[in-house]
């Protein structure tokens, strides 16, 4: 398999490596190369410094991953101490009473909520990273691309959706095809699970792939799990 760019060699070790949607985890370990490089090289960045106070910093789960990074405390320090002044800013703009941090004509609905994941500088880096994944997979889509896909349990709902409207015709029936084949497998394995826990079958034993059958249909639905944990960076 010819590996002209750093995309695709990332994707194929992912797909050796890792099962589940192979497009989300790229995107979690381009994320985190992301906050690496900010925590290391731009922390001092006026033009990022001036988006994140914009944005209110990182999202939930990228600012609890900033401090995983050996040695990126002092930065963290740095950014959320500017993030706090912000916020701190934005409060003594406001005129004290209920209705100042709120929208006009919302009753619940704060008008300076802090970022999610289509504000955070992370995650739209992230989403760009997975777009471009994809993308790469698709210029350069063959039966090795093919095989290592379903055997990595395809993509994520999202993802499948995107590369479906990014796919030509061919591509596209292939994707559809596996995609189709592999959900209705899963059904089937939920289907022998749910049977398996009624009494008069409970004698039956449950295989490993109806255990995890649940956990594969969440990834599925809502995309890989986000951990903290990991420790590998994109190169
Ligand atoms: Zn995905
Ligand atoms: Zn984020």
């Amino acid at each position: 398999m010819p590996q002209p760019n750093a995309t695709l060699e990332d994707l194929e070790i992912i797909l050796h490596e890792q099962e589940g949607c192979p497009i989300c985890h790229y995107g979690r370990q381009s994320g985190r190369k992301y906050l690496d490089g900010v925590m290391y090289e731009s922390v001092n960045d006026f033009g990022l410094r001036q988006r994140l106070i914009k944005n209110m910093g990182f999202c939930e789960f990228h600012s609890q991953e900033m401090l995983t990074f050996p040695g990126a405390k002092l930065g963290a320090a740095i950014i959320e101490q500017a993030m706090l002044k912000e916020a701190l800013r934005r409060m003594e703009a406001t005129s004290p009473g209920r209705n100042s941090f709120f929208s006009r004509g919302s009753k619940s609905e704060p008008s300076h909520s802090t970022p999610d994941r289509n504000t955070c500088p992370a995650c739209l880096h992230e989403q760009a990273s997975e777009r471009r994944a994809i993308e790469e997979l698709l210029a350069h889509w063959d039966d090795d691309w093919v095989g290592l896909l379903e055997k990595s349990g395809g993509m994520c709902f999202n993802h499948f959706v995107l590369a479906l409207y990014l796919a030509p015709k061919a591509t596209a029936k292939t994707l559809k095809q596996m995609h189709e084949r592999q959900w209705r497998e899963l059904i089937v394995q939920l289907d022998e699970f749910i049977r398996k826990q009624d009494y008069r079958f409970r004698h039956e034993a449950i295989s490993e792939e109806e255990g995890v059958a649940s956990r594969r249909t969440i990834a599925i639905l809502t995309g890989e799990p986000r951990s903290v944990i990991q420790t590998k960076l994109v190169t």
